[in-house]
């Protein structure tokens, strides 16, 4: 029923020409891959936004954002707005990564305004959550992610709700070589689906697709993204190079 996600995020790598020949080598292995029942997404820095979109529009590939600022427009020098990067073609943008929650200090009520933003302007918002080693040593990792949820998703509608993407990447995972196991992935991902349905209810929590992020590589993309509430991944340092990310894509 929902469908299976795979999106890259290159986070602040590639020049636009090393995009740009990602997108070239990317695109012709899909030509021998018929990609049903997948969605693939690229998430390249800002300035990149406008010549990938270009570069994709005749494939199935689409384009996101890595973040944007929770205001319209005005002035906030070296800041990106979701119009902005809706007026490039680019559909989807990354919100609550914890790279942005823990360098730029960012939750809370500036995320929940972030999906705001976003949803208002059509994008489609990629929403991050995730708990930290310590959390998980403390056996605290569910009631984090939930309290992420609660406060930065639950004033929205069951209509926005719907709209929208949940990645669960677990910190300690991140760019770290260190990945969930399956049964723990799958665990977090059922949790937070049932705490949905409970404040939802059972139709937009079956609909809503859980990505899982952190150290998705080829090798174990499988086994992840096969968990019945893994929905596809969120894939950083591996998304860098097409013939892995390609590998990645074909597998789960
Ligand atoms: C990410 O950036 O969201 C991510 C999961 O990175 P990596 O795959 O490198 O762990």
């Amino acid at each position: 029923m929902r469908p299976t996600i795979h999106a890259a995020n290159w986070k602040m790598n590639m020049t636009l020409p090393e995009g740009s020949s990602f997108i070239h080598d990317f695109k012709e292995k899909l030509q021998n891959s018929s990609l049903e029942g997948k969605k693939v997404i690229v998430i390249p820095p800002f300035i990149h936004l406008d010549q990938l979109c270009k570069a994709t529009e005749d494939s199935s590939i689409e384009i996101g954002a890595q973040n944007c600022h929770q205001a319209n427009e005005g002035a906030y020098t070296g800041e990106i707005s979701a119009a902005m990067i809706r007026s490039t073609g680019a559909r989807y943008v990354i919100i609550g990564h914890s790279e942005r929650r823990q360098y730029f200090e960012e939750g809370g009520e500036v995320l929940a305004q972030k999906i705001d933003m976003a949803l208002h302007y059509g994008l489609t918002p990629i929403y991050c959550c995730g708990e930290s080693l310590k959390q998980r040593e403390n056996n605290e990792s569910e009631n984090v992610i939930k309290d992420q949820i609660k406060g930065e998703l639950f004033h929205l509608s069951k209509d926005e709700l719907k709209q929208l993407i949940i990645a669960y990447e677990p910190v300690w995972a991140i760019g770290t070589g260190e990945t969930a196991t399956p049964d723990q992935a799958q665990d977090m991902h059922a949790s937070i689906r049932q705490y949905i349905k409970k404040q939802y209810d059972e139709e937009v929590a079956e609909q809503l697709p859980i990505l899982y992020g952190g150290s998705v590589k080829p090798n174990n993309a499988e086994t992840l993204i096969s968990q019945q509430d893994v929905d596809g991944g969120l894939v950083g340092g591996a998304s860098l190079n097409p013939d892995n990310f390609y590998q990645i894509v074909e597998a789960g």
